[in-house]
């Protein structure tokens, strides 16, 4: 059995509390791998190490800190396929999918290159007689990133991005389903010039993840994950006084109006509800067609390119559409919440509960799904599926599908389907969810924006990437320095205003 390790002072390091999760080979059901999973010894003494290493990494200019992700996106982009090999075989999710996973967290180091200028500071010249202020960003020290399985390359790199161009050390702690990639990228961080210690990539699971929130030289914590983890994270890390920003999981619903174009929106649906078997927090989960002539339209043309979806290994060709779920705990859930939509009097319209493949009989797949006439109350539309099953809420107006995504708990992703740009204006200002797209199913923001979800998709105050993670990793001090010619005027006892 191959074992992995943890990454350590730039090396890989053997686990040593004892504990391993398996790795499965999600599309066999085999376990390939196993991964230690780190005691609160082993991480207390990784922490130690970034600790030591990030004092000279802070103190390197930001110039020759954005030289180190000049060289990884280099090094990312020549380790392409292997990167996107690995990842495919660890998650299940199609080759050109785990390319875009990788790409897309690319461009945020990309984006990170700019730090010299994100981290330039502000210089207010004579505030007062013989008086200059000035403030500037000082990264926080060691901090912490813990991710989820489904997007292994792409959150590890929106952490390690901006946390190390800022001069931070970080802690990671990937998803222990899919470990592989995370060690790679530091691996060829190091490679790029990247100081041992400055990142310190830890599995594990709860034990680990208690450990970071209760080491008190861990100074932030970044996490995307499930809500309810998110949500306890978000309250365990405040309360120990760290800054802490926390993503959750999410129900996005998107709004067909009847003007739209329909093979579009069907194209669109069909794309963002079963791209990566569901398990993106873009996906787009609800279905909301607004009057019964669009939702018939609607269903009419989703119904045969649902059919027609082909499911397979990534190994199969550039033509899967989509792969299994991570694990078979996954699928079980999936499944279970499919026959509480039946159970609660959802009509399944589309049932893919009977599938399997041939020489796959014990890989994780599920077949997609779609119900009709779901309704508010069910456990499939107050739920996060995250598997390969689209539910269609109808609605009579477009009051009320704009009603339906404003009273849903999570507030992630959500879109317009339209012509008419004074409904999607209207919707995009009302909305209560943090990500909008207009004719555009997942509207992931680019690395030079912000991502995340409001309500109880996110908790903290700042966004993902772009020039929210150069704050959130950073803080502010400010500088009134005053050099006085001529007579000194004694002590002042009042607070002076810049006068
Ligand atoms: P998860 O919450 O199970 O795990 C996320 C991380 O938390 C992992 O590193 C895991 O080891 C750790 N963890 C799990 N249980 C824990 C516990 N009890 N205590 C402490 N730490 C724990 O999430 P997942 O299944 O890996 O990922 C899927 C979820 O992530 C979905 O809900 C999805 O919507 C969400 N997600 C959100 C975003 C976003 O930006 N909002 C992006 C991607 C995924």
């Amino acid at each position: 059995m191959r074992e992995l390790s943890h990454w350590i002072d730039g090396q890989h390091v053997s686990g040593t509390s004892g504990r391993f999760a398996d790795v499965f080979n999600p599309a066999t059901g085999e376990v390939q791998a196993r991964v230690p999973l780190a005691s609160k010894a082993e991480l207390d003494d990784a922490v130690a190490r970034a600790a030591a290493a990030q004092v000279k990494w802070g103190a390197t200019n930001p110039q020759r800190r954005a030289r180190v992700m000049m060289a990884a996106v280099q090094l990312i982009n020549r380790d392409m396929d292997k990167l996107a090999e690995k990842l495919s075989s660890e998650h299940g999710k199609t080759f050109p999918d785990a390319k875009g996973d990788i790409q897309r967290g690319l461009e945020v180091i990309e984006y990170c290159i700019g730090a010299p200028q994100m981290l330039k500071g502000e210089f207010t010249d004579s505030a007062g007689p013989g008086i200059d202020m000035y403030s500037m960003r000082q990264p926080l020290g060691v901090v912490a990133g813990i991710t989820p399985f489904n997007f292994p390359a792409m959150i590890p790199l929106w952490k390690m991005g901006p946390a190390l161009a800022c001069g931070n050390a970080m802690i990671l702690k990937p998803s222990e389903r899919d470990p592989s990639v995370p060690l790679m990228l530091a691996e060829i961080f190091k490679e790029a010039g990247l100081p041992d210690g400055v990142l310190q990539v830890i599995n594990g699971d709860k034990e680990s993840v208690d450990a970071i929130l209760d080491n008190e030289t861990v100074q932030a914590v970044g996490f995307v994950g499930s809500t309810p983890i998110a949500h306890y994270i978000y309250s365990r890390g405040c309360a120990a006084g760290k800054r802490v920003q926390c993503f959750g999981g999410a129900k996005n619903h998107m709004i067909i109006m009847p003007d739209a174009d329909m093979d579009l929106a069907a194209d669109a649906l069909v794309g963002a509800g079963y791209g990566a078997a569901g398990e993106r927090c873009m996906a787009i989960s609800v279905a909301v067609p607004v009057g019964e002539g669009t939702a018939d339209a609607l269903r009419e043309r989703l119904i045969p390119k649902i059919e027609a979806l082909k499911v397979g290994p990534w190994t199969a060709g550039d033509d899967v559409d989509y792969g299994p779920v991570v694990t078979a705990a996954a699928k079980e859930n999936i499944l279970r919440l499919v026959e509480t939509g039946v159970e609660q009097g959802a009509e399944l319209v589309i049932d893919g509960r009977n599938f399997s493949l041939q020489g796959y009989e014990d890989g994780f797949f599920v077949g997609p799904h779609l119900f009709d006439h779901v309704t508010p109350d069910m456990d499939i539309y107050r739920k996060e599926i995250f598997g390969p099953v689209l539910s269609m809420v109808r609605a009579a107006s477009y009051e009320e599908a704009i009603g339906l995504a404003m009273d849903h708990e999570y507030g992630n992703g959500t879109a317009i389907f339209t012509r008419d740009g004074d409904a999607a204006r209207d919707f995009a200002h009302r909305i209560n969810i943090g990500m909008v797209g207009i004719n555009v199913p997942i509207p992931v923001p680019l690395a030079y924006h912000t991502f995340g979800g409001w309500k109880k998709s996110g908790f903290g105050d700042l966004n993902q990437h772009g020039p929210d993670a150069f704050k959130f990793y950073t803080r502010t001090k400010t500088v009134t320095s005053r050099w006085p010619s001529g007579i000194k005027e004694g002590a002042a006892f009042n607070f002076r205003a810049m006068d």
